[in-house]
Parts: C-alpha cells; sequence; structure tokens
C-alpha cells in the first residue's frame, strides 16, 4: 500500500476544537466586541487552565517564544545563563534578544535533558541563570539543577514547551524552578493556535509578567517597565477554553500510537526508543526512536528519505543542534567536542508521526518500513 496518492502523514496534525463549539464563542465575541486585552475569555482561560495544570499563577501570551523573553526580562537575567544545544532555536533565540550570552553544556544519554553532572563546570562570575528544557516533555532532573542553582544563587527558567500536562509524583513539572514557559503553538499536544503562557509561583510575580506582556502598562497612565505586547487575544482564549475538555481524549488517543510504535519496534535490532520515566504521567508529544546505522544497517537520514519518498515525513528534532547555526556557532561553549552526547543523539534521532488521529494503518505501515520489510 503506497501513501502516495493519500495526504501526506506530517510528524504531527493539529487537534482541533468542534467547530460548532467554536462558532458559539465567537457569536459571544462577536456581540461583546471585546476583542483583546485581558477580557472575559482570556480571564476565564488563565483560572481554569491554572487549575486544570496544578500551577498556582498563569500568564498567557501569544506566543512561546515572547513568553521565554519576557521570562528572562522578568527576573532581569543578564550576563551568561547555561543552556542546552539540544532543543527548538526559540530557546537561545530569547536569550540572544536579551543579549544574554548563552553558554552550551551536554545533555544526559538517557532523556537528552541538560546534564547537571556538567553544569557546575560551566558556571563563571557572570552566570546568572539555567534555561533547561523538558525535551519530548520528559522532565529534567530538577532535584540536582536546583540544587546547584542554590548553591551558585542562580535562577532557574524551565523551557517547558513540550511539557503541557505532565506531572512528576502528582505534581505538575510546571512547579519546578522560578519560571517555566509553555507554547500552545499549532505543532504541540496542546494548540490555541500560536499561543503561550508563563507559570509563576506568587502573585507579585505574575503581576509584574502581566505588565511586562503589556507594554508596562501597570493602570492607564502608568508604565513602570519598557514591556512588550505579547498578550493572548479573545479568539485564541475561546479555542483554549473549549480544547482544554478535550485534552485528555487527545493525550489518552497519543498514547495509544506510542504504545503502538513501542510493540512494533521493541524487536528492530538498531532502533532504540525512550521508556516512560517512573513516576512521571507522560504526554506523548513526540515519539523519538534512536538509529545505530551499525547495527540497523542503515542510517537515520536512510531511512528518513525513504519514509518520504512514501509521503512520510518524520523529523530530525533536534538535528541540526542549535550550536550550528551561524548566530551561536563561534561560541567557546558550542565546539562540538564539548557535546559529544548532543552530538550523537542528534545524528541518530527521528521522530515519528504521532497525533491524535494518526490512523493504525498507518501506524503498521512505518512499522513495516523501518523493520524494512516494505
Ligand atoms: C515550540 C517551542 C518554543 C517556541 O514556542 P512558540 O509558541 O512556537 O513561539 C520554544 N521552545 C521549544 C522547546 C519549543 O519546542
Amino acid at each position: 500500500m503506497s501513501n502516495k496518492k493519500n495526504n501526506p502523514i506530517f510528524v504531527t496534525q493539529p487537534a482541533l476544537p468542534p467547530l460548532d463549539e467554536f462558532t458559539k464563542s465567537l457569536e459571544k465575541i462577536w456581540d461583546s466586541k471585546i476583542l483583546t486585552n485581558n477580557g472575559p475569555f482570556h480571564k476565564k482561560f488563565e483560572t481554569t487552565l491554572s487549575d486544570y495544570l496544578g500551577v498556582k499563577y498563569i500568564s498567557l501570551f501569544n506566543n512561546g517564544t515572547l513568553a521565554l523573553i519576557t521570562a528572562l526580562q522578568t527576573l532581569n537575567i543578564t550576563g551568561e545563563v547555561i543552556t542546552t544545544p539540544f532543543s527548538f532555536v526559540a530557546t537561545t533565540h530569547s536569550l540572544w534578544w536579551n543579549n544574554i550570552k548563552p553558554v552550551f553544556v551536554d545533555i544526559e544519554p538517557n532523556y537528552f535533558n541538560l546534564d547537571p553532572k556538567k553544569v557546575e563546570a560551566a558556571i563563571t562570575p557572570q552566570t546568572t541563570a539555567i534555561m533547561p528544557v523538558h525535551v519530548y516533555g520528559n522532565p529534567c532532573k530538577t532535584v540536582e539543577l536546583q540544587k546547584i542553582a542554590d548553591t551558585y544563587g542562580l535562577k532557574i527558567i524551565y523551557d517547558a514547551a513540550h511539557a503541557f500536562g505532565v506531572e512528576k509524583n502528582n505534581e505538575s513539572i510546571l512547579n519546578f524552578g522560578d519560571l517555566s514557559i509553555l507554547s500552545f503553538h499549532a505543532t504541540k499536544v496542546f494548540n490555541t493556535v500560536e499561543g503561550g503562557a508563563i507559570i509563576s509561583p506568587d502573585k507579585k510575580t505574575k503581576e509584574r509578567i502581566d505588565h511586562l506582556k503589556n507594554f508596562g502598562f501597570t493602570d492607564e497612565t502608568t508604565v513602570i517597565a519598557p514591556g512588550i505586547n505579547a498578550k493572548m487575544n479573545e479568539l485564541q482564549a475561546a479555542y483554549g477554553l473549549i480544547q482544554l475538555k478535550y485534552v485528555n481524549k487527545y493525550i489518552a488517543k497519543r498514547k495509544q500510537v506510542a504504545n503502538q510504535y513501542r510493540e512494533g519496534l521493541k524487536k528492530v535490532s538498531g532502533i532504540g526508543f525512550l521508556s516512560d520515566a517512573e513516576g512521571v504521567k507522560h504526554n506523548y508529544s513526540y515519539f523519538p526512536i534512536l538509529i545505530d546505522a551499525k547495527k540497523y544497517g542503515k542510517t537515520r537520514d536512510k531511512i528518513y528519505e525513504e519514509l518520504k519518498k512514501q509521503n512520510i515525513y518524520c523529523r530530525r528534532y533536534f538535528y541540526p543542534l542549535i550550536t550550528q547555526f551561524p548566530t551561536y556557532k563561534g561560541l567557546d561553549s558550542a565546539r562540538i567536542e564539548n557535546l559529544p552526547v548532543a552530538k550523537r543523539v542528534a545524528e541518530q534521532v527521528l521522530c515519528l508521526p504521532i497525533y491524535p488521529d494518526l490512523e493504525v494503518k498507518f501506524i503498521k505501515k512505518i512499522i513495516k518500513m523501518i523493520e524494512g520489510k516494505k
């Protein structure tokens, strides 16, 4: 069976809320004429979302990147920030936009998150914070990282763009560190088309974030800081409120897809995948496999191209590493000899299609192709 004539299968496909429900919300917006600036849908979405996630305070944003940039502004982070090369480029770009020097540290080999064992050696008098990423939604080693941060007086801002709904020992992963950011981009587990958020631990911090995302206004005539415009609008918030009713269903379906891949691929020599960490409630946002070319008999790029020819578009998240891009390449910490684990994973990783409506026949086809039986 070739998928050539059919629609292409991408690494993800957004789940959209039922159109009739969204239309009802749109009618309310058309009646009220309130489109943005902390309107009724925005207010309701913030409280409903913080209850759902099990976090204290949440500030909604128009995307995750501006949430990251604003999180750094909120804590007045300057100088150098320790971060990972194995992420989406927005993680490091948020530092660049704040005139902060990124200092790259290698990842650990189990879940590909920033390796706490290597962080200490990268701390200098200029270091003010650590920006780790819960890659693929797998929690970072939060306890070890916090210990280092406490010892050296550093802040931690988690890029939790992949970690919507993830819990560790029944606690939201978003409650670790000083701040966490989320992305609700169309490609993420939970989407508001574009969107994002900052999770903060106390009211004062939330208020500061809310001022910063609205030009620095605290009231009609007072501007306390050079803020930006990063507000979520009422259409996004209304859409998000409906999405929230269905997100558990979306995640349950993703889990089924992940389990089918695991079952189908477990006996294929040279193919590795991540297992669910103990005590962690996962969101199955991605399904990365690692291809050991020697054992598998084929490189990652070869199988990636073969799948592409069948109209199946996997993604090599995160290849190239952020340290390969011209903006960061020249930095000392970007030298590839310092990042052996990230280098290997970036060469071996392939993210297979995973989304709620992915049909079983395509899952089977992908497994067959990777097995080399097709
Ligand atoms: C998606 C993503 C972002 C950026 O979020 P946007 O909402 O697209 O701006 C940041 N970091 C990581 C790790 C991401 O995957």
